[in-house]
């Protein structure tokens, strides 16, 4: 009966969130997220730092802290089709003094009104979290994984059904315990001629870099350890070089927009 109205709960919320504009959503379990991948691994690699880590006195690099009271973390998604590059743009100045990305904006957008709606209806109280661990965010991919949005495909990112490799996250935690909603059984990648890693510009896939007897994993970055994350860095190094100066609507300063890269993502035919 108690599971009943846990399941209930947690469909509810993923139909809100879908009411209130994510494309997709699921719930997973914090006692599931501590021992997932990422979250083992977080810290312990010894190169963490890069474009996607942030310096934050007394804050280890990818070291996630948990919030004593978070039982169940809700993940949503927007997806990223190619005809909507803009969503991903990193835009600094203007509005932006801190810098975000349009689609960043929009999730942002869903989880208040999730978060709200949440604590209006439950009590429960929601932990709406940023996008880097050192200010204390969680791993979102392994989120999504674990809430059964779909794998991490051989290009390190997020694979699902829907979307393939392109699409948003964003998390919050909250201090009820839910009916996780994942993971699924789904993997494209297995007999994939793996079109990801060959349209990599810095060739991030090529070398063994971690291996399961030094982490004690199975499942490690690209799957099997190829992953090298200062190599994506140096990529993210020149695109942030590249950076273009331009008007935006809505702005009347000009700003600075940054086009990351996302070749792994757009040449998967997952979901295309
Ligand atoms: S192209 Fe897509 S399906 Fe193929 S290996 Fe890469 S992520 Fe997996
Ligand atoms: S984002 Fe670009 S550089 Fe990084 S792994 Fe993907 S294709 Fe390679």
């Amino acid at each position: 009966m108690l599971e009943d109205l846990r399941v209930g709960l947690s469909q509810d919320i993923i139909a809100k969130a879908k009411e209130f504009g994510a494309d997709l959503a699921g719930i997973a379990r914090v006692e599931d997220l501590k021992i997932s991948p990422s979250h083992v691994m977080g810290g312990q690699i010894p190169d963490f730092g890069g474009v996607g880590a942030k310096e934050v006195d007394g804050r280890k690099p990818g070291v996630v802290e948990w919030p004593k009271s978070a039982k169940s973390a809700i993940v949503i998604a927007i997806a990223h089709p190619p005809e909507k590059p803009e969503l991903d743009w990193w835009v600094l100045g203007g509005k932006s003094a801190a810098g975000n990305t349009a689609g960043n904006k929009v999730l942002m957008s869903i989880n208040k009104k999730l978060a709200e709606w949440l604590e209006h209806e439950t009590g429960a109280q929601c932990m709406k979290l940023p996008y880097h661990v050192e200010f204390g965010g969680i791993y979102m991919k392994d989120t999504a994984v674990m809430a059964g949005l779909g794998c991490i495909g051989k290009n390190n990112i997020l694979v699902t059904p829907e979307f393939g490799p392109r699409q948003r996250l964003r998390v919050m935690l909250v201090d009820i315990d839910l009916a996780p909603t994942g993971p699924i059984d789904f993997d494209p990648c297995v007999d994939c001629a793996m079109f990801c890693r060959s349209a990599c510009p810095q060739k991030v896939f090529d070398a063994q870099i971690y291996t399961s007897e030094e982490y004690g994993l199975t499942q490690l970055p690209g799957r099997t350890g190829v992953y090298s994350r200062p190599l994506c860095n140096k990529q993210m190094d020149i695109d942030t070089a590249n950076q273009q100066v331009v008007v935006v609507e809505g702005q009347e300063e000009p700003v600075k927009k940054t086009m990351f890269c996302r070749e792994c993502e757009l040449a998967c035919p997952v979901g295309a």
